[in-house]
């Protein structure tokens, strides 16, 4: 699948829009290629795309990072510290960072 990563537009692979631009003269003929482009906002951002894990969406591949688009991934972070906030007194959050600092404590 590819993803428009301007207006976040999904399309099937090869199913792009093509506009024709001209490159220039070559002898007589006019030669021309033709570049990909979002169907929805016509931009020249047409990119591979990936699903993210936790919401599904299609979103362009770069923007994943360990199976998670950007939005997970903030989402994923917001929660572990209300989580932690809410559960642990300040000392108890201290005592538990040293924890996953010296790799005595694993999260995965
Ligand atoms: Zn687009
Ligand atoms: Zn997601």
């Amino acid at each position: 699948m590819l993803v428009c990563s301007e207006c976040g537009a999904v399309m099937e692979d090869g199913s792009a829009a093509k506009v024709r631009e001209f490159a220039g003269f070559v002898g007589e003929e006019g030669a021309y290629f033709d570049t990909a482009v979002c169907p929805r906002c016509r931009r020249d951002a047409v990119t591979e795309g990936a699903v993210c894990s936790r919401c599904g969406e299609w979103v362009p591949e770069r923007e994943v990072e360990g199976g998670l688009c950007e939005n997970c991934r903030k989402r994923a972070e917001e929660e572990f510290s209300e989580l932690m906030s809410c559960s642990f007194t300040p000392q108890e959050r201290e005592f538990l960072q040293e924890l996953l600092d010296s790799c005595r404590l694993s999260i995965v």
